[in-house]
């Protein structure tokens, strides 16, 4: 990533120049990304992403990509492999630091027996809700379970006895013994290992017996020697925890540091509320460009270096706070104003016939690729007698403001020709056809006596236009935090969040452009060829429009 914005001083790197200003472990920087591979990736976890990948560059240190993988029940080698395509997707490299939790089982397990051996763990066998009954609560201490006390050479039998499969499911657990009485409620003899007979998708049925998030992910973390751990809020009160694990273990102990997640406005951003969107078929699957999945907002047609710059300007904070959507839209228009091919395309056509065009004549066009990219150069668009204009832009009876298309308006369309309107045929109350003179002196779209033209209409020719059915994306919810209203949050879905719009007419050079190729539709918005589309029916996804709100609602909130 060459995103030098993003070496502005945060909390972290406060920590992290203190340390290599210290000497702290040899002024090593190593970080990593640990999804749980239970759901796809969303622009949640880019922001973890882009920290983690981004301190490693930025110090000349490394990042690892591991998955957390310590339960079977929800985990599946569909979420490695899409996890693993997003985040490189996303512009990282992990080069050979690819691992799995699965694969240090055996380690955690010794270490499970250590602290066995040490008075440090005990096999419990109160069911789950006895447990958490005897935990206490914030104002009250907890009780201890009577299976605390039991005799070590009791507890590393039943340990190893618990491993090799003798019990069932919730039979018995391993617990840390720490203070059921802590004022901190994680301290409270947490579990550490319960008892899971179903395959794991890395292990298959080697196991039945599974760590804990807080026993595994320091031990994870140790074992790769990470250097600064990194982790969302809240976790802050698993700290201690974290840190008495390591400590007891006496193995290398890890720094963890806290930041805030981030949220955006018309978003949910939890696996598990994804996963019932997915699973109850409100959307289309992962992949739908409503989601703010990774693979949703690659198929939107949100470019990568997009969504970097956006996880640059949120920056990373110790507090939570809720990011507008529409920055992340802002920072799409921008990379795509000075990347995106331009072309035409008409979503909603009028029927244009220049009357004093012969029938049968192709002239070839020469229109600009990007005018914020000299070198993308020019394309060739044929011009006919017979075209497409957006059904907006012509008006039987404008108001005054309207500079497009009326009776008797000359306009200009885009690097054609200045052609006057003269008449227009109805049918039913609806216009279905335009009537027009071009003066031809104005190929190109410049007139030599240099009169001036308000309105500049983008237009396709009918006989080489290629039909395309158009997918319209809006926000997938119509109020800012869904989960924060009344009532279940799911009713708040937009019903009209996809439109879709058949016999759209776009410029023929629109079909040769790749699957998932992004580019501009002159005066109506940025869009990506979706998957599936073919030759004869191109099928393109609306990425966003062209009008930017982010500076309004800066504005907004400075006001505030
Ligand atoms: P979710 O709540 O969406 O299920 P999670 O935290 O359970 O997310 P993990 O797979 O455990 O998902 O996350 C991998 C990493 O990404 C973790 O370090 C986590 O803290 C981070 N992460 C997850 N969601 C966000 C978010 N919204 N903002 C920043 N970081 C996030
Ligand atoms: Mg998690």
């Amino acid at each position: 990533m060459a995103e030098e914005e993003r070496t502005g001083r945060d909390f972290i790197r406060e920590i992290i120049d203190e340390d290599k200003r210290t000497g702290k472990h040899n002024g090593k920087v190593h970080t990593r990304f640990p999804p749980e591979p239970n759901g796809y990736l969303h622009i949640g976890h880019a922001k973890s992403i882009c920290l983690n990948f981004g301190i490693a560059e930025e110090y000349g240190g490394k990042c690892n990509l591991r998955f957390d993988d310590t339960n079977p029940a929800a985990e599946e080698e569909e979420y490695v492999s899409s996890i693993i395509e997003d985040a490189k997707w996303l512009g990282v490299d992990w080069e050979d630091r690819l691992y799995f939790s699965s694969d240090y089982f055996d380690q955690m397990y010794g270490w499970a027996e250590q602290l066995v051996m040490q008075g440090d763990a005990y096999v419990c066998d109160m069911t789950a809700e006895q447990i958490s009954e005897y935990r206490g609560t914030l104002t009250s201490p907890g009780k201890e379970s009577p299976y605390r006390d039991r005799p070590i050479e009791e507890n590393l039998d039943l340990f190893r006895r618990m491993k090799k499969g003798e019990f069932g499911d919730g039979e018995k657990v391993l617990r840390a013994k720490i203070d059921m009485a802590h004022p901190n409620m994680n301290m409270r003899d947490p579990v550490m290992y319960r008892i899971v007979h179903k395959p794991h998708h890395n292990t298959g049925d080697r196991w039945c017996i599974y760590p804990m998030y807080d026993w595994a992910h320091g031990n994870e973390d140790s074992i790769e020697g990470i250097t600064h751990s990194l982790c969302t809020l809240e976790f802050e009160n698993h700290r201690p925890l974290y840190d008495w694990f390591l400590l007891k273990l006496g193995v290398y102990k890890p720094r963890q540091i806290e930041f805030a997640r981030l949220n955006m406005t018309y978003t949910v951003m939890s696996k598990r509320k994804l996963l019932e969107l997915v699973e109850e078929k409100l959307v289309n699957g992962w992949d739908d460009p409503r989601m703010p999945s990774i693979s949703g907002m690659r198929r939107r047609g949100y470019p990568p270096a997009a969504i970097r710059d956006f996880c640059s300007r949120i920056g990373v904070a110790k507090v939570n706070s809720t990011i507008a959507f529409e920055l992340l839209e802002h920072c799409v228009r921008d990379e795509l104003n000075r990347t995106a091919s331009r072309f035409m395309g008409v979503l909603d056509p009028l029927k244009v016939t220049i009357e004093n065009f012969p029938e049968g004549k192709t002239e070839m066009m020469d229109l600009i690729n990007n005018p914020e990219d000299q070198e993308a150069g020019t394309r060739k668009v044929p011009f006919s007698r017979h075209l497409y204009i957006e059904r907006k832009d012509f008006m039987e009876d404008p108001p005054k403001k309207f500079f497009r298309m009326a009776p008797g308006r000359e306009v200009r369309l885009r690097s054609a020709y200045l052609v006057t309107c003269k008449d227009f045929v109805k049918k039913d109350g609806e216009i279905v056809e335009v009537i027009c003179e071009v003066d031809p002196e104005t190929r190109g779209g410049g007139a030599p006596d240099g009169r001036r033209v308000k309105g500049t209409l983008h237009w396709v020719s009918a006989e080489h236009a290629v039909d395309a059915s158009i997918n319209q994306y809006n926000r997938l919810f119509s109020v800012e935090d869904p989960l924060s209203e009344d009532g279940d949050w799911k009713s708040y879905i937009d019903p009209n969040s996809m439109e879709v719009l058949e016999g759209c007419k776009v410029e023929p050079a629109v079909k040769d452009l790749e699957e998932g190729t992004g580019f501009q539709f002159e005066r109506t918005g940025y869009f990506i060829i979706d998957k599936g589309s073919r030759d004869d029916k191109l099928i393109i996804n609306r990425t966003t429009t062209l009008r930017d709100s982010w500076a309004k609602i800066q504005k907004k909130d400075q006001g505030k």
